[in-house]
This record gives C-alpha cells, sequence and structure tokens, in this order.
C-alpha cells in the first residue's frame, strides 16, 4: 500500500499528500518494551529482518510542499510520533530488524529540489538508524527522474550514510526501469552490489487503467500495485536489463506482484510467438526469478508455497508493510506454511535478508 492511497482511503483526502507518522529520527533510542518476542527454529533464535517497512521525512516532503498529515483513527500504528511504538510493534510481532524505505513522491521533482530532498531524506534515515542500529536498516532514496544524479546519491547514500541498498518505485514518471537512461543506475546498483527495493508506484500501472480500477475493493491498490511490479519486472527480464547487469540485487515488493503466480505464461510467450521476444534472453524468462528476491507478504500458505516453487526458498525475505495493517503475523507465516524445512524457514526469516543488508547476525 501507498501512503498516498492511505490518506485517500482513510480520510477522504484527495490523493496527493502523503504521510506516515514516523518521527524516528529525533527520539533517543528506545527502550525495549516489556515483551519482545523471539523468533526460535528448532532451538536457535534467529533474527527476523523485514525488508518492507515504510516510513517518512517530513523535513524532506516540506520541500515538495507535502506536510504530515494527521494520522487516522483507524491505523493506531500510524499514531506513532516516537520508534518506541514502531518498536513495540516490532517486539510484538517478532520482527528484529525493519530495513526502511520511502515511497518515491519526488520523481517530478525539479534538479535542485531532488539533491537537497534526497540528501535530507538520507541523512535522517541514517540517524534513525543509527539511534537504534539494532533495530533499524535503511534503504538510500534516489531521484531516479535524473538517472547520473540518482546513482551518485545511491554511493553517497551507501558509503558516506552507511544506507544498505536503494529503494526505488516500480516506473518512473511512466517510464520503465528497463529503458537504457536507467542504466547508469542499475551499473551502480552491480558495482555497489547493494540490495536494490522496488516498490510499485500508485501512479505506475494504474494510472492508465485509473477508470477500470474505479469502485469497490480499491483495485488500485488491490490490482495496481501488483500490477505495476508485475509490469516493472517483466520489462528487466525481456528488455535484457538484467543480462546486462547480472550482479544487480533486486528485491521485489508484495511477493513480486503477480509474475511468479503466472510465470510460466512469460516462458510460453516466446515459444507460442518468438517474433514478439525481441530482445534474445540469455536464459528463460521464469529462470530470471531464481536471482530476484521477493517479500513474503503473500498471506496464505498456499501462495507462499507456490512463490517458494517458482522462486526458491533462498530468494525470499520477511515483508510487512508496516505501518499499514495487512499483516501482523509475517513470522507465523512464515513458521506455519507447510512443506518447508527448517534451513528454509532460517533463511526466509531474516538469515538471506542479513547477508543481502549487512545485518550481523
Ligand atoms: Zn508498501
Amino acid at each position: 500500500m501507498t501512503r498516498r492511497e492511505f490518506l485517500g482511503d482513510a480520510a477522504g483526502t484527495v490523493a496527493g499528500i502523503a504521510f506516515v507518522g514516523c518521527d524516528l529520527v529525533s527520539a533517543a533510542p528506545a527502550q525495549a518494551q516489556a515483551r519482545r518476542r523471539e523468533v526460535v527454529v528448532n532451538g536457535r533464535r534467529v533474527k527476523t529482518v523485514d525488508v518492507h517497512a515504510h516510513c517518512a521525512v517530513p523535513e524532506a516532503m516540506a520541500l515538495m510542499g507535502m506536510k504530515v498529515a494527521g494520522p487516522p483513527q483507524q491505523f493506531p500504528l500510524l499514531l506513532v510520533s516516537q520508534p518506541a511504538e514502531r518498536i513495540r510493534a516490532m517486539d510484538e510481532q517478532g520482527i528484529d530488524v525493519e530495513a526502511l524505505s520511502i515511497n518515491a513522491y519526488w520523481y517530478t521533482a525539479d534538479r535542485d529540489v531532488a539533491t537537497q530532498l534526497i540528501k535530507i531524506q538520507n541523512e535522517k534515515l541514517a540517524e534513525a538508524c543509527a539511534a537504534n542500529p539494532d533495530r533499524f536498516v535503511a534503504f538510500a532514496s534516489v531521484a531516479l527522474q535524473f538517472p547520473d544524479l540518482a546513482a551518485q546519491q545511491f554511493e553517497d547514500g551507501v558509503k558516506k550514510y552507511g544506507l544498505r541498498g536503494a529503494a526505488i518505485g516500480g516506473s518512473v514518471n511512466g517510464e520503465d526501469l528497463s529503458d537504457p537512461k536507467f542504466h547508469p543506475f542499475w551499473s551502480k546498483a552491480e558495482q555497489l552490489g547493494v540490495l536494490v527495493f522496488i516498490h510499485p508506484q500508485a501512479a505506475g500501472a494504474a494510472a492508465n487503467l485509473k477508470d477500470r480500477l474505479k469502485g469497490s475493493g480499491g483495485l488500485d491498490n488491490t490490482i495496481g500495485n501488483p500490477l505495476e511490479t508485475t509490469i516493472a519486472l517483466s520489462h528487466l527480464i525481456f528488455e535484457g536489463t538484467l543480462d546486462q547487469f547480472p550482479g544487480v540485487k533486486i528485491c521485489a515488493a508484495h511477493g513480486g506482484g503477480y509474475l511468479p503466480s503466472y510465470a510460466a505464461r512469460s516462458d510460453a510467450i516466446c515459444t507460442t510467438f518468438p517474433n514478439r521476444c525481441t530482445t534474445p534472453l540469455k536464459k528463460k524468462p521464469t529462470e530470471y526469478l531464481r536471482q530476484l528476491y521477493f517479500d513474503s507478504i503473500v498471506f496464505t500458505p498456499e501462495a507462499l508455497r507456490h512463490l517458494v516453487a517458482e522462486t526458491g526458498s533462498s530468494q525470499i525475505v520477511i515483508g510487512t508493510d508496516y505501518p499499514f495493517p495487512w499483516t501482523k503475523t509475517a513470522v507465523d507465516h512464515i513458521l506455519g506454511t507447510p512443506g518447508l524445512s527448517d534451513a528454509e524457514r532460517v533463511a526466509m526469516l531474516g538469515e538471506t535478508a542479513a547477508k543481502l543488508l549487512g545485518i550481523k547476525v
């Protein structure tokens, strides 16, 4: 879910101002709360890592004329203005570390604003992590509308600020991530060797389908978000971006959207209509799923089982979408899915994400 949608839905406001109240930055290190759930697999304590956790930096938003809106009553976790409340929720849910990210709202900013905004935002993310280093790491924000600038911001984010990767949208002002204009960013990602977290833009796939996604069911979110991710990943595969930058590590939100659930069609198009696959690929489209990473927020054991079958358990990491209350049982989702070995559960709960994000276990 995006913050933009959240406000629109919950507060009845017009989309445009986004907010997750999370004033992580100013707070002193939070004290551990009463009951911290410690996750254990076969007698072994596992450090759990959530790669999909939202927050916001009001000082950066101000540069876009955006303000922190009052958090709606029905989402009590959003009432938090201190990290203590966030940590309390993590403790309750058995999440040891969150990798914080901010959904891009700055892709329309000009270069000067984008430069300032990202600098402030990445500094504040770094401060938030430094205040509670055992509980938070973060993905750098980058101004991907200026790919050269984004590459520099990515490098600064990792090298200067100790951020562990970059978070980007599934498209940039309607342009796909496979567009050659973004190659400088992918090249930098490969060079840095850190994770790129792709989160759908609400205005991505859903923008062109706006009229059809109206009505009951919040379809712009329900279908639009996973669709945006499906399109983003499909272009990165079919346009050969992943062949050109084979070292890039990508983690896709929401279990990779719909792509893993209907993956075989991507292979079938190339055998059924070979003339429609115009870029020669080094392997079958579905094989690329086994080099991408996916968060685990697919809701049912059957969906997780299928995701594992298509991508491999080594490619799956916890995603909660905090503080949007899609789930409070991300850990149980992995512990309770039948057919996984202990080693697979440990990997999905945190081992894989820790390795990707440079978190000590
Ligand atoms: Zn999200």
